[in-house]
């Protein structure tokens, strides 16, 4: 029988990688997840108690991802590491320093890999998780004639020095990502690594959170699906409001996402490609129907919009990403079972605050 596998996990308190920490434990791997700090330990244990003291789960800190030599004291292990998933980077949209994004994400994604070939020998595969912030020309006009279709082929344009001379997020988020992916690329290209590499690029991931019982309010959601908390259920909206327009169609649920991690960390099939992890299209106003459906209680806050209006703009671009389903194996469930999921909890939390601040 094949040694089960051993896997270090970055960023392991994620919204995503706790999705992937679960599935990497129901399948049976050993896992070191990786934090930046003690008490997200503390949380994470309480998350997954059933594994808390077992072979198959340990914990790292690295407080700074951005340092020479990082990861090289969480790299090493007995049994040692063969799969390596990087899924930690800055992920927000409120205007900071561009420096910000991009060093944790490129100097974070360059440090792991040469740790990896400093103390790790054993790893035979690294998954990154980029983004289609990495794909997409997101600075760019959404609208073309011809319509534009992106697909793994295509790559985010923006440049270091462009990234650098603005403090908008819209286009330094996505640069860190892009520029964070072509460097692991050119880190592989170059022959620095003796692993293959894979890197998984979602759009806009929706669904449930692990644990929603570590949510103690609204603000503390991540960005994805704080998004959706700010731009349809908020208090102080009413059903009469606009549904705000949407700026990204592609989407994919969280759980799939993970799945599809665990699939680039196994699949001979995955090694040294991209995947485009789409699993299509959906608009706030489908997102809106989807909240008005599952949540009687809220009709007065969530915007009525018009329900039949789900289509984007025409010339509005647009994804193909067969080979993620052909080949990787990824299965997409529906928008409907997503965002209604991750609608109980999101309801759940705004319930939890509002007790405990009267
Ligand atoms: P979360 O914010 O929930 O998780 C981000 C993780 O990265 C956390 O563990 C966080 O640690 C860590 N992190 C953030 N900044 C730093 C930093 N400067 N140094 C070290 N670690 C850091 O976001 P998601 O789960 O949504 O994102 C996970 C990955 O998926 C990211 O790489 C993101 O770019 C990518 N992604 C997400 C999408 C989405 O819609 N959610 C879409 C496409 C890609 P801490 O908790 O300590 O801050």
């Amino acid at each position: 029988m094949a040694a089960p596998h051993r896997v270090l996990l970055t960023g392991a308190n994620g919204y995503i990688a706790q999705h992937i920490l679960s599935q990497l434990l129901e399948a049976g791997f050993s896992v070191r997840a990786v934090v930046r700090s003690e008490s997200k330990i503390d949380v994470l244990k309480k998350s997954f108690r059933k594994y808390v003291d077992t072979p198959q789960l340990d914990f790292g800190v690295v407080s700074d991802i951005t340092v020479a030599g990082a990861f090289d004291d969480v790299l090493v292990s007995n049994p040692p590491f063969d799969i390596v998933l990087h899924t930690a980077s800055p992920f927000f949209i409120r205007a900071v320093k561009s420096i910000d994004f991009l060093d944790p994400a490129i100097k974070g994604t360059t440090e792991i890999l040469s740790g990896i070939t400093r103390v790790a020998p054993s790893v035979k595969r690294v998954v990154v998780t980029s983004s289609f912030a990495a794909i997409g020309d997101m600075a760019g006009n959404p609208i073309a004639n011809p319509q534009r279709i992106f697909t793994r082929d295509d790559w985010n344009p923006t440049t270091f020095e462009q990234a650098l001379a603005t403090d908008d997020p819209n286009v330094t988020y996505p640069a860190s990502k892009a520029l964070a992916e072509k460097a692991a690329w050119d880190f592989v290209k170059e022959g620095k690594g003796n692993f293959e590499l894979v890197t998984l690029n979602p759009p806009g991931v929706y669904g449930p959170l692990f644990d929603a019982s570590q949510i103690a309010k609204p603000e503390d959601l991540n960005t994805s699906t704080s998004l959706i908390y700010q731009a349809l259920l908020r208090p102080g909206l009413k059903s009469t409001d606009p549904v705000p327009p949407t700026f990204l169609y592609l989407w994919v649920d969280v759980r799939d996402l993970a799945r599809a991690h665990i699939l680039a960390a196994t699949k001979p099939e995955a090694a040294n490609k991209r995947w485009f992890v789409v699993a299509g299209e959906l608009s706030q106003q489908e997102m809106a129907n989807y909240l008005r459906e599952t949540l009687p209680e809220k009709r007065d806050v969530i915007p009525v919009g018009e329900p039949e209006k789900t289509q984007k703009p025409e010339g509005f671009y647009g994804a193909s990403a067969p080979e993620t389903e052909e080949v990787l194996g990824v299965k997409y469930r529906s928008a409907a079972e997503s965002i209604k999921d991750l609608a109980l909890q999101l309801v759940e939390i705004e319930k939890r605050a509002v007790a405990s601040s009267s």
